[in-house]
């Protein structure tokens, strides 16, 4: 069967890169997009797509989902957006793919009840590049043994939200399995605000904004004597591809609301 996929941000940087994937996809059809302003009937109308690219351009997910039937919603689009969407794609029956970040815990319970109500799959992941995934497996096994950490999550300046998803994803797994400890000095403080990056259970992370950079971590380990070092680069937006076809194959098998790809691959 092949699966139906609409993308909401088919203009972005993400969502370009996705349309090509879906596109090339033998096993799915890209049957629509979604954007919020008028910018053209089809893709083929918008210069960066080749004119075989024949997506209708919705603005409104009611409409496209009337119009074009979809299984499946990936949405890579910003973090003012993204709830919404979710939120009108589980109520229209549609199974949402999310690679947007920024969601508040309250929106994630809300969304997984929704979920659980319609008896659909979601799936919502702050990284689709799998070494991000092993390298935030690594660092909750390091943590068992190295209770100290640091994480330092740098992106391209364009970048809405900080921390990270990600960057805050790792301090959750971290936290399950390490001993709770404040990190440095007890009478430490900043002489300028910030300096020691946002506080997380008494772990810092440290978010640096970059031209020129994709997205990139460091965890970092200090234990006596020694450090440890865990770090993932995406050098460029194909890295998250390979995680796009896989969660919108396995959405279709869900029937409930995943955070983070690390719970399924
Ligand atoms: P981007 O280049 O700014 O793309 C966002 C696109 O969404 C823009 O074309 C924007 O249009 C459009 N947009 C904004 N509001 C919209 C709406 N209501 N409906 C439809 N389209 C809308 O950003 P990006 O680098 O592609 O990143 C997109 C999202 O993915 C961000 O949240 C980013 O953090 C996330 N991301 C996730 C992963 C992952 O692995 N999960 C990896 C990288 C990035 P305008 O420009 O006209 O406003």
């Amino acid at each position: 069967m092949t699966i139906r996929v609409a993308i909401a941000g088919p203009r972005g940087k993400m969502g370009a890169e996705a349309v090509h994937t879906i596109m090339k996809n033998g096993k799915m059809e890209l049957v629509a997009v979604l954007d919020y302003k008028e910018v053209g009937v089809t893709l083929a109308d918008l210069d960066m797509f080749p004119s075989n690219y024949t997506a209708p351009i919705f603005t409104d997910m009611k409409e496209l989902v009337a119009a074009t039937d979809p299984d499946v919603l990936v949405d890579l689009t910003n973090p003012h957006a993204v709830y919404k969407h979710t939120k009108e794609a589980l109520a229209l029956n549609v199974r949402p793919v999310i690679g947007t970040t920024g969601f508040t815990d309250a929106q994630l319970e809300e969304l997984t009840a929704l979920a659980r109500e319609k008896d659909l799959g979601c799936i919502i992941a702050p990284n689709f590049a799998i070494g991000a995934i092993l390298m935030m497996k690594f660092a909750k096994e390091a943590a068992k043994y190295l209770p100290d950490v640091e994480i330092i999550e740098m992106h391209h300046d364009q970048k809405l939200d900080a921390p990270s998803g990600t960057g805050v994803k790792t301090a959750q797994m971290i936290q399950e399995v390490r001993a709770q400890k404040i990190q440095g000095h007890l009478e430490e403080k900043e002489t300028i605000e910030g300096a020691r990056g946002a506080d997380f259970d008494g772990m810092r992370i440290h978010s640096v904004r970059l031209p020129g950079l994709v997205a990139h971590q460091q965890v970092l380990f200090g234990g006596d004597g020694q450090l440890l070092t865990i770090r993932h680069d995406s050098l460029n937006r194909a890295s998250f591809m390979s995680g796009v076809a896989f969660c919108v194959e396995e959405v279709m098998k869900m029937d409930q609301l995943v955070y983070g790809l690390e719970n399924i691959i």
